[in-house]
């Protein structure tokens, strides 16, 4: 029997005053998922939490998803992998926010008037070398960027660092600290203190900040940074679970995440990781792949974003939407269907929260517990509750059975 793991980013989520106390989820009209759920198995996670995290973040979420809590980097390679970076084990990761810095040094605009055009600066801060470490930027969505150090043969760097962004306007960016004893991690901060400066150096009086500032925008002059982490090497997919797998999504995050795990990507035009993706390319891609692969992935993105701007509405037409690209699901056979989200994320909050994670199990059995799917019926579910990481192994138990 092969496994479908359908990621609903964010799906799960709190009683929204507007729905009539329902969640999204529960307002939205979704017979294939209601069909699945009380034709099958449910039950609820605990999201995961990696370490030094309060709050359930995807990365952490997915890590323990697929089982390796044990092998958590941190954001910044598997951001920097899904863009298409070929990381090497021992080189430190980390996200940037082009930012805009006054003559005080204090921050302006966390993202630079939320500059698009990124390419020229990007190209001015590229291989520049310090200390033996080789300074390595690409460009991500908007503002954003990737950071690489990668250090020369022999010298050895260190991820526990603090972060640069005080995620504050008004105050100094933070410098670099490391946050542990070893020489490495002092080295590491030294190392990226001095090209954070450089980099200031370069872009306060670069042509394109100088015409952006004639023009009356805002600099785009400082690199804020966080999400450090540090290549290691991850046993594979096939290597932990003995199953060949791939992975089909739009978003860099989760792409970078399973080509760590070693999956195969296959790509689907039109997956954008926003509303308007291609859901029916995805779910068919997904399907396809089922026949070549053990294990297939497929990871759906907006209705975490939606929830984060508190767009109830939209996230409950958005699952609507998801669910009538679903109907081919229930005529699969020999496949165990789960869906799940990684964590909840709540419209009322906007944010992510640490609240337990419905699932569904189809194809595998009937426990005729649950009649439709919502955060508050799978409580009911035979599988009960119990953590995240748990969840692959329960389910390969019941592939097995
Ligand atoms: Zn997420």
């Amino acid at each position: 029997m092969k496994i479908f793991l359908i990621v609903i980013d964010g799906m799960g989520d709190q009683p929204v005053p507007e729905l009539g106390g329902k969640t999204p989820l529960e307002a939205a009209f979704k017979p294939n998922l209601d069909t699945m759920a009380s034709h099958g198995i449910c039950g609820l996670v605990n999201p995961f939490l990696a370490p030094g995290e309060d709050k359930a973040t995807s990365e952490g979420a997915h890590i323990g998803l697929f089982g390796y809590q044990d092998y958590f980097l941190g954001r910044g390679p598997y951001e920097a992998t899904g863009l298409g970076m070929k990381l090497k084990n021992g080189d430190v990761a980390l996200r940037a926010n082009f930012a805009s810095v006054n003559s005080e040094m204090e921050i302006i605009d966390r993202r630079a008037g939320r500059i698009e055009k990124t390419e020229k600066l990007i190209d001015s801060l590229n291989n520049i070398k310090i200390d033996g470490v080789k300074f390595l930027i690409k460009k991500a969505l908007g503002h954003r960027a990737v950071l690489v150090l990668r250090p020369k043969k022999g010298l050895e760097l260190s991820a526990n660092i603090s972060k640069g962004d005080p995620k504050r306007v008004g105050e100094k960016p933070l410098e670099i600290k490391p946050m542990d004893e070893t020489a490495e991690a002092a080295f590491t901060a030294k190392t990226l203190n001095a090209y954070l400066n450089k980099a200031h150096q370069i872009l306060k009086d670069h042509i394109v900040n100088q015409k952006r500032i004639c023009k009356g925008e805002v600099s785009a002059n400082y690199l804020l940074t966080r999400g450090a982490g540090q290549l290691k090497s991850v046993p594979s997919f096939k290597e932990r679970y003995g199953l060949k797998a791939a992975c089909v999504a739009g978003g860099g995050l989760y792409r970078g995440i399973a080509e760590i795990l070693g999956m195969k990507l296959v790509s689907v035009r039109g997956a954008t990781a926003r509303t308007d993706t291609n859901l029916k390319g995805k779910i068919s891609a997904s399907i396809k792949a089922l026949k070549k692969y053990d294990f297939v992935f497929c990871h759906i993105k907006a209705a975490d974003s939606l929830a984060e701007d508190g767009k109830f509405a939209e996230k409950k037409k958005f699952i609507e939407k998801i669910d009538e690209n679903l109907f081919p699901l229930l005529g699969l056979k020999n496949v165990l269907t789960l869906i799940t989200g990684d964590h909840n994320t709540s419209c009322v909050l906007k944010s992510h929260c640490n609240d337990p994670v419905p699932f569904l199990l189809w194809g595998g059995g009937w426990d005729k517990k649950v009649l439709f799917f919502s955060e508050k019926e799978c409580v009911k579910g035979s599988m009960g509750r119990f953590n995240q990481e748990e969840l692959l192994r329960k389910v390969l138990v019941l592939k097995n059975n």
